[in-house]
């Protein structure tokens, strides 16, 4: 019997707008496509929370004992400049900057997306795969696109034939918008442009003379549309049809919309049951950019050097800091709210310490069943965090307590309580209780030398030298020596 029997998990699907009871196409396994990041320059914050919230959400589902396929994506290729098909390709444009080729430009980044979500404790997806690993699935969906008659070639390029599609199926049923408003929204086409109408999208694109991305087609050399590749690796990898589709806010209009229509266009069904988004982050209550120096760069959040920061923070109380706050409401960070997140990240670690030295007596003052049902009730409530971590401080004001002498819990409760608190604590939230950055650091160092040290000694103590060696020289491979003195065995660190 896994937990997912007996849980009742609802998730908000951006597509209905409500709250529905989560049921898995096929019972026991998951099926969940996240689009990834286009890797040309460093990861920004805003990403970085995106994909937590995908993150927990993966990790609840493991927890439950789902077998999840976990598929997100790296944009190497095909995104523009801006969303109306026009612009240089974005990898492209870095590559001509720097002088180097484009798929340095997407090494770079992809190795500094993995270092960077490595450092925040993220698992890593069960697929990472790149649009320009799968060009021929892509051209394999246009030809099905234009059998179907859903899209048109001229000069070489393919586009996705909106208002034609509109006829039998209901574009911008995601995102709330209606072909009729989009018509008179849209600007006019410039001229430039080969599109029957504006709205209309491109599957392909004839790659211009000094265009270096390049790919034979049937209809040109060129390169697939940039919304054409999340369809065609959830498809490969997930199916026509599959249980859930992520990303951030931003994506809905027109990328993930243009996924629906391209997907319902060539596999006549809609490709995913639950639509999910995560929402954007500000700082000090306004939007991140650059240009007003409004903007934080997870790298920054390790060094302190930043005028929004008084200081260096660790990745968990990051982390931390964005759980506390649910994934569909607006986040923002300020140095003042990292601050209380931090001794709150503390208090948490300190009261899990002290779980292994508490007295156990023969009743319970705390309903720890009912406390236990309230945590998976808050993460089967759409994934909400912030209740579940209010949950977990008040077991830690009662852990507190029964470590003052004001109440007491029974061996077999402790144990229900430990057991829930790690898997919420580490498994679920993914919080790590080591690369503290504050000032206890070096005590708590001293506090695991002292352990090994004392284990060394009962090593000796029963003439296990191989141990008390292998304890020694390991200490010492990570820059800490140990001296036996007749006071004793001491440590320095290099
Ligand atoms: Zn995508």
């Amino acid at each position: 019997m896994q937990l997912y029997q007996n849980q009742d998990l609802k998730i908000y699907n951006s597509l209905s707008g409500k709250k529905e009871t989560f049921t898995p196409i096929n019972e026991g396994y998951i099926g969940m496509y996240v689009c990834g990041p286009t890797v040309y320059s460093n990861v920004h914050l805003g990403n970085v929370r995106t994909f937590m919230s995908f993150d927990i959400i993966f990790r609840y589902f493991k927890h439950l004992g789902y077998k999840v396929r976990y598929v997100r994506n790296i944009t190497d290729a095909g995104h523009l400049e801006n969303d109306a098909d026009e612009g240089e390709d974005r990898i492209a444009k870095k590559a001509r900057l720097e002088q180097i080729e484009p798929m340095e430009v997407v090494q770079m980044y992809t190795v500094d997306f993995h270092n960077t979500l490595n450092k925040f404790n993220f698992l890593p997806p069960s697929i990472e795969p790149t649009a320009t690993g799968h060009i021929i699935e892509q051209i394999e969906i246009i030809k099905d696109i234009l059998d179907k008659g859903f899209a048109y070639e001229i000069n070489g390029s393919v586009y996705f034939d909106v208002l034609k599609f509109n006829e039998t199926n209901n574009y911008g049923k995601l995102s709330g918008r209606n072909v009729e408003d989009l018509i008179h929204n849209t600007r006019a086409l410039d001229g430039q442009s080969d599109k029957k109408n504006p709205q209309d999208f491109a599957l392909w694109k004839k790659a211009e003379p000094q265009h270096i991305m390049r790919w034979p087609s049937p209809w040109s050399d060129g390169f697939p549309g940039w919304h054409l590749e999340c369809t065609a690796m959830s498809t490969k990898y997930l199916g026509e049809q599959f249980d859930i589709h992520g990303g951030g806010m931003d994506l809905k209009f027109p990328h993930h919309e243009c996924e629906i229509a391209q997907a319902e266009a060539s596999n006549g069904v809609s490709p995913v049951n639950t639509w999910m988004h995560a929402n954007m982050l500000t700082l000090n209550g306004q939007k991140m950019a650059k240009s007003t120096g409004n903007f934080i760069l997870p790298n920054d959040f390790f060094t302190g050097e930043n005028e929004h920061l008084s200081k260096p923070f660790s990745a968990s109380v990051v982390r931390f800091f964005m759980l506390q706050a649910h994934y569909r409401s607006i986040l923002d960070f300020s140095n003042d709210a990292l601050l209380a997140s931090e001794k709150g990240f503390n208090k948490l670690m300190d009261t899990i310490n002290i779980l292994p030295k508490l007295q156990v007596s023969n009743i319970t003052t705390f309903d720890v069943e009912a406390w236990k049902t309230n945590c998976y009730n808050a993460m089967n409530d759409d994934f909400n965090t912030p209740i579940l971590i209010a949950e977990l401080f008040s077991a830690v004001k009662f852990i507190n307590q029964v470590k003052d002498g004001k109440a007491s819990v029974t061996q077999k409760d402790l144990e229900v309580l430990t057991k829930v608190i790690h898997d919420f604590v580490f498994d679920v939230l993914g919080l790590q209780n080591v690369d503290s950055c504050n000032d206890d650091g070096s005590e708590k160092l001293s506090d695991a030398v002292e352990v090994l040290i004392k284990m060394r000694a009962e090593a000796r103590a029963n003439k296990d030298f191989a141990l008390s060696d292998k304890i020694r020289d390991e200490l010492l491979a990570v820059g800490i020596q140990l001296k036996d003195g007749k006071d004793g065995t001491t440590f320095s660190t290099n």
